[in-house]
């Protein structure tokens, strides 16, 4: 493959053109053009689903065939011509320049089709004009966020001599599948200067629809202090999980807008300056507070176990993880957070625990790809789906990414994170915390001889 694309840089032309305004989300235009009394115009895809099944550097792509229909209802149709063209559309939601079209949208030619050259007189039939196109790996799939929407537009037009010109616009929607092993991670920590240590077994790769299972064992949750006589405790109160997602890009600017070359920037004399600017956007895609529902067993070898189910809210439409060439990524990350309070009580009566004041926060970051379920579906170079005309190989229309890039969409290792929260209520611990305050611990015949009822009725200042 040719290192060189030929990315379409004249967008003025392009916005001259009179494209269908296409629904974001679906594949069908919102206005379809006026029926054409002895003809109309339409495509039937033969393809699977467009998926591109590994990352963009070693992706062999997606291949979408079909079949253009057009039928003549009753008299013949001389057709002057016939053709149709694919574009990749990003379209910056928060532009370099604010309210400027040319700034929000680049739209690049990826393939084109010409079915009728010279007039043709079609009699009254349904024709058939086959087409396929391969989007080669490294172009990004669809997504549609607050940031950016990345669309493939597909437009076809068949010019009759008389009457108006039939036409067809349709997005195609192109997904990815990331090769991420399914099988747990697994991570231990200790959470310094408390003997807390986690060992997590979590998922690298989850979906947009499904749960993904946490299991969460913390140990060195009791200490006996020899010399002073008293066992200390951590108890956990409150567990809370979210799914961060955070989406960058950078918005280019037009060359209306295109800063100027100038000869005083500092960073890099004589150079131009960036041609965009970076926007980045975090948001939550799921998450849950838990007051209960973890095993705690306070005895001398005491641990806590909990198996959380975490999963994105399909209402939040979450965006799959997502790296192409133009600075556009998509990562994401699950935080776990833990809200432990200390408890001690003398070693002649284990009954009488009383907190010591002092509870910590440990947090738990761990990288996640958002990916989409392969499914059953095999890359197009595994079956054999119907191929017309060139392909492959197809055009390098879009560049392709510089090999030197470094291994993208790779999940970032986890981190932890310790601090020390001073509290004056028990209440003030579980804001947002709803209806009854209990937890399975109360209740595990094996947990030491505490509930959380009897550490708020002690005074919460008093420290051992
Ligand atoms: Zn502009």
């Amino acid at each position: 493959m040719p290192e060189s694309g030929k990315k379409e840089k004249d967008g003025h032309h392009h916005h001259r053109l009179s494209f269908p305004v296409l629904h974001l989300g679906g594949s069908k235009s919102s206005r379809e053009p006026p029926q054409h009394p002895h003809a109309s115009l339409d495509w039937r895809i033969e393809s699977p689903p467009a998926m591109m099944h590994g990352d963009p550097e070693t992706s062999t792509g997606a291949l979408v065939s079909g079949q253009m229909v057009l039928k003549v209802k009753d008299i013949p149709l001389e057709v002057e011509s016939f053709d149709a063209k694919l574009y990749i559309h990003v379209t910056h939601r928060k532009p370099f320049q604010g309210h400027c079209t040319d700034c929000a949208n680049q739209r690049t030619e990826l393939k084109s089709w010409t079915f009728l050259s010279e007039p043709t007189t079609l009699t009254p039939r349904t024709h058939e004009f086959p087409f396929s196109v391969l989007l080669e790996g490294h172009l990004p799939a669809s997504t549609d966020n607050s940031l950016i929407s990345v669309q493939y537009e597909f437009v076809a037009e068949a010019k009759p001599n008389r009457g108006s010109t039939l036409k067809l616009a349709r997005t195609i929607d192109v997904k990815r599948a990331l090769n991420v092993p399914e099988l747990p991670h697994h991570s231990i920590r200790v959470f310094p200067p408390t003997n807390i240590a986690a060992s997590v077994h979590y998922p690298q790769v989850i979906h947009p629809i499904g749960g993904n299972k946490l299991e969460l064992r913390l140990d060195g949750i009791v200490k006996h202090n020899v010399d002073v006589k008293s066992v200390e405790y951590w108890k956990l109160k409150r567990l809370t999980w979210k799914i961060e997602e955070i989406l960058s890009t950078v918005a280019p600017a037009c060359e209306k807008h295109a800063p100027k070359l100038t000869t005083t920037t500092e960073e890099q004399p004589g150079q131009p300056p960036k041609k965009g600017v970076k926007r980045t956007v975090e948001r939550v895609i799921g998450s849950a507070d838990l007051h209960n529902g973890w095993k705690a067993d306070y005895s001398p070898d005491g641990k806590i176990e909990a198996e959380i189910e975490y999963h994105c809210d399909p209402a939040l439409k979450p965006s799959c993880n997502l790296k192409s060439k133009d600075g556009t990524e998509i990562t994401h990350q699950l935080v776990v957070e833990m809200v432990v309070v200390q408890e001690y009580a003398p070693t002649n009566n284990l009954k009488h625990v009383t907190p010591t004041g002092v509870a910590r926060i440990l947090r738990m970051h761990f990288g996640v790809v958002l990916t989409e379920r392969p499914g059953l579906g095999v890359s197009w170079d595994n079956e054999a789906p119907p191929i017309y005309q060139d392909v492959p190989p197809s055009p390098p229309c879009y560049a392709p990414p510089p090999p030197a890039s470094p291994p993208a969409l790779a999940p970032s290792p986890p981190t932890y994170t310790s601090s020390e929260i001073r509290y004056d209520s028990m209440e003030e611990l579980m804001l947002g915390s709803g209806g009854e305050r209990s937890s399975v611990e109360n209740n595990n015949p094996s947990s030491g001889p505490s509930s959380a009822a009897t550490s708020i009725r002690h005074s919460l200042g008093e420290h051992p």
